[in-house]
């Protein structure tokens, strides 16, 4: 028995003050892991993110919120928009055209990686790595407009304020040639549609858009919860699509980390370099955190310190019920 175990996994519903408690410890634990992470630098404007800053929020499907740190600071959501995007081609395309274009399996190298695309497989190895969501992106192109694609982001998040942030996406735009280098191999084999430029411009929005902890919390939320915002009844993904995200937030929510998180945490879970992590635990309950300080598979070391306590406290993981 570990330290932090204070539940058996023959699960009880932990009490609200123990929850509030967990997350209070789970703040600690990750503002003081803040030191052992680097900012991102290779998007120039992510670089002046505060390294030290940390947040978490939870939303559970009463409406009970709990908030520490930093959950009200504006940070673009960079790859946790791929679970968006993912989420509008099922919604459009449905599961076997949206898996006509991407894979499904875990690709064990960095988010941006050219390799495996080049060497092993015409089709991205999954829709949450770079390559898969500029794949998606392409197919959805002519019919979304940055706005549409917004807007979908807002109802998900239950955040008005979610816009385009500006300054990172102007910067995303001049040092984003390894994206456009993705792109332009896609198209070379024939796989991406469209235009390679206007894929990768909308893509870019797509991850500048300015989110908090609380927005990832909330987006976590109705992910856990079948799809459903459990505040307003709103249906927003299919239960059947919601099951196939929460599958590759697993698997690869956490690119080359995926598996060690699945197996400490065991959460689904999506981190963006900006520093965002969106995780979907049971209960239903949305957790979001927000620490710049990444590790050096461009996940907020913060966040995964306090998912890895979180879990244990509150038995999240999935193989504990
Ligand atoms: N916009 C970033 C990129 O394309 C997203 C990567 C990430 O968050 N891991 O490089």
């Amino acid at each position: 028995m570990t330290e932090t175990t204070i539940l058996s996994s023959a699960a009880r519903t932990p009490s609200r003050e123990e929850i509030e408690q967990a997350f209070r410890e789970a703040y600690e634990i990750g503002r003081a892991a803040t030191i052992t992470g680097k900012v991102a630098d290779y998007i120039p404007e992510l670089a002046k993110a505060n390294p030290r800053a940390f947040g978490i929020a939870m939303l559970d499907g009463e409406g009970n919120r709990l908030a520490f740190g930093d959950t009200d600071t504006r940070f673009s959501i960079q790859s946790v928009c791929k679970v968006i995007i993912l989420a509008v081609s099922l919604k459009t395309k449905g599961f076997r055209e949206t898996f006509s274009h991407v894979m499904m399996e875990p690709s064990g190298d960095a988010f941006n990686s050219i390799l495996k695309l080049d060497t092993r497989s015409n089709l991205p190895f999954n829709p949450l790595i770079n390559a898969g969501a500029i794949q998606l992106v392409s197919t959805l192109a002519d019919e979304f407009s940055f706005e549409d694609l917004m807007g979908f982001a807002r109802e998900l998040c239950m955040d008005e304020g979610i816009c385009l942030d500006q300054a990172v996406y102007h910067s995303e735009f001049e040092s984003g040639n390894r994206n456009r280098a993705i792109a332009y191999l896609l198209k070379s084999k024939g796989v991406l549609q469209g235009d390679p430029e206007k894929t990768v411009d909308l893509y870019f929005k797509l991850c500048s858009l300015s989110v908090t902890a609380r927005s990832l919390a909330s987006l976590g939320l109705v992910i856990s919860n079948d799809g459903v915002n459990p505040l307003t009844g709103e249906h927003l993904i299919d239960p059947e699509h919601v099951r196939t995200i929460k599958s590759l937030m697993f698997t690869c929510g956490l690119y080359d980390f995926s598996g060690r998180f699945g197996v400490m945490v065991g959460v689904p879970g999506k981190s963006g370099v900006g520093g965002g992590l969106m995780c979907a635990a049971r209960g239903p309950m949305g957790i979001g955190l927000y620490g710049p300080a990444l590790d050096e598979f461009g996940n907020s070391v913060a966040g995964v310190k306090a998912m890895e306590h979180l879990s244990r406290r509150l038995n999240l993981h999935v193989f504990d019920y």
